[in-house]
């Protein structure tokens, strides 16, 4: 072997280009970034590939088909981690593209252990999408050289092989012997000819056995990852890596830039755009004609949020109220509504509340409007209360409960959301363009994405 520069020729003539320090666009994340970065990439690399990662969860519960995954999962990547192929990406920054895969996922890799699950879809989507060369090479980089059936043990299987995998089309198609353990998927979906405690995979599911070793990899990195958690004392990152999980880092929806001037007379008619919680704050506050306090603190900053002004709410509240006297509404709620708005006490511009503070904060107590119904709600008014906004089909009151059981409750939401929003048929509908919704974490962003869509299927 011989080498020139960042070029080197092998005995056998290959020439291999080491100017590139990711010369693949998979990763198995075997080795950890050991440069210098600074506390904003830190930063914005964390949370980018957090909403991927959020996306990718929203996308598998949500979705039906593979291919309604594959499809959410390339849109979010492309909007937060672009990462193109050696092949299709001349033009793109491709090696600072891996650069932050590589470290936003040992960043995640320290904050965010539950996202195994997740990290396998990443890989398996990239994977399905590489071309044949980039995958081969890749393998053979990562020494996952499966041993092959030869011609004359796949002719003596055939009818086995054949039998346990109808799908494929067996002359063209390879086979590699690998122990049964490595391919748990397609062992529980029987999708593979097992014999002695081997199984013998075809090509065409090579992918689940790169996503088996993935995840041993990662299993075995996590475990460093979570001994070596304590010992990182950085307080610009500590707090960051501590509450990745539970905190919202999105937009703040202090000015509302969707929606023509909201006035008090007018929010009636908004609220076939709001979410669950806020549309049930209203059936509450129209029924009552009061809401409790920590009701009262949710939904005006809500208001607040989709472009509400404090004299607005001021008329709001008060005709809202209609039932006390005027003192009584001076004395006793217009002092909260405008410290809401900054305008008392502290003088604190207070943000609408995210869906993340709406779960986890003030529990409330019986009697209490405020919180997330697909959190704080029994089932059966929650059924109720979705039979009243709008879910009419057995399927979807089922789908949206599965979520709620499972504790996924903004995904849940995002469920109501798509349900509610006919997006199916709007998607079948729009010479195939897809209204996609990113998974709903915070009610103003739900609120800005149903004007949104409102307005593009009305074609405005
Ligand atoms: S998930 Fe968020 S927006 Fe949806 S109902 Fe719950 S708190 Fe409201």
């Amino acid at each position: 072997m011989f080498s020139l520069g960042h070029l080197s020729v092998s005995e056998t003539g290959e020439v291999k280009n080491h100017e590139h320090k990711y010369p693949y666009r998979l990763n198995f994340y075997n080795t950890p970034p050991i440069e210098e970065i600074s506390t904003e990439e830190f930063e914005t690399f964390a949370l980018d590939r957090l909403q991927v990662l959020k996306a990718i969860e929203g996308a598998v519960l949500r979705s039906k088909t593979e291919r309604q995954i594959a499809d959410h999962i390339r849109d979010v990547s492309n909007q937060y981690l672009p990462l193109h192929s050696t092949e299709g990406g001349k033009g793109y920054p491709l090696e600072q593209e891996r650069r932050k895969d590589h470290i936003s996922h040992f960043i995640l890799r320290l904050a965010y252990c539950r996202t195994e699950e997740l990290r396998k879809w990443f890989i398996k989507i990239r994977f399905i999408e590489e071309n044949k060369e980039e995958r081969q090479a890749f393998l053979n980089n990562e020494k996952l050289n499966w041993k092959d059936l030869t011609q004359g043990e796949k002719e003596s299987m055939k009818n086995e092989l054949s039998h346990a995998n109808p799908y494929i089309m067996f002359d063209q198609e390879t086979f590699f012997i690998v122990d049964f353990e490595q391919v748990p998927d397609l062992v529980s979906r029987r999708a593979v000819y097992l014999k002695a405690g081997k199984a013998y995979v075809p090509l065409s599911e090579q992918v689940t056995l790169v996503v088996g070793e993935f995840r041993k990899k990662l299993s075995v990195a996590l475990d460093l990852a979570s001994r070596a958690f304590p010992s990182i004392d950085d307080e610009r990152i500590l707090p960051l890596l501590n509450n990745i999980n539970q905190q919202y880092f999105g937009r703040t929806y202090i000015n509302n830039n969707v929606t023509d001037k909201v006035t008090a007379d007018n929010v009636d008619q908004l609220v076939e755009h709001f979410p669950l919680c806020m549309q049930h704050l209203h059936l509450k506050l129209r029924e009552n004609h009061h809401l409790r306090h920590f009701a009262r603190i949710q939904y005006n900053l809500f208001l607040k949020g989709i472009g509400l002004t404090v004299e607005e709410a001021l008329i709001f509240w008060r005709k809202s109220f209609s039932t006390i006297t005027d003192d009584k509404f001076q004395k006793e709620y217009a002092y909260n509504i405008r410290h809401n708005f900054g305008m008392e006490g502290k003088r604190h511009d207070y943000t609408p509340l995210s869906c993340i503070s709406i779960i986890m904060n003030k529990q409330p107590g019986p009697g209490d409007q405020h919180g997330c119904p697909f959190k704080h709600f029994s089932e059966d008014n929650l059924k109720a209360l979705l039979a009243q906004t709008g879910v009419r089909k057995d399927e979807h009151l089922k789908e949206i409960l599965e979520l709620v059981r499972g504790k996924h409750y903004q995904i849940a939401c995002t469920k109501y959301f798509e349900i509610t929003k006919c997006l199916d048929d709007l998607n079948s509908r729009d010479n195939g363009e897809r209204h996609l919704i990113e998974t709903i974490e915070h009610p103003n962003n739900y609120f800005e994405q149903s004007i949104k869509l409102s307005k593009a299927s009305n074609g405005k």
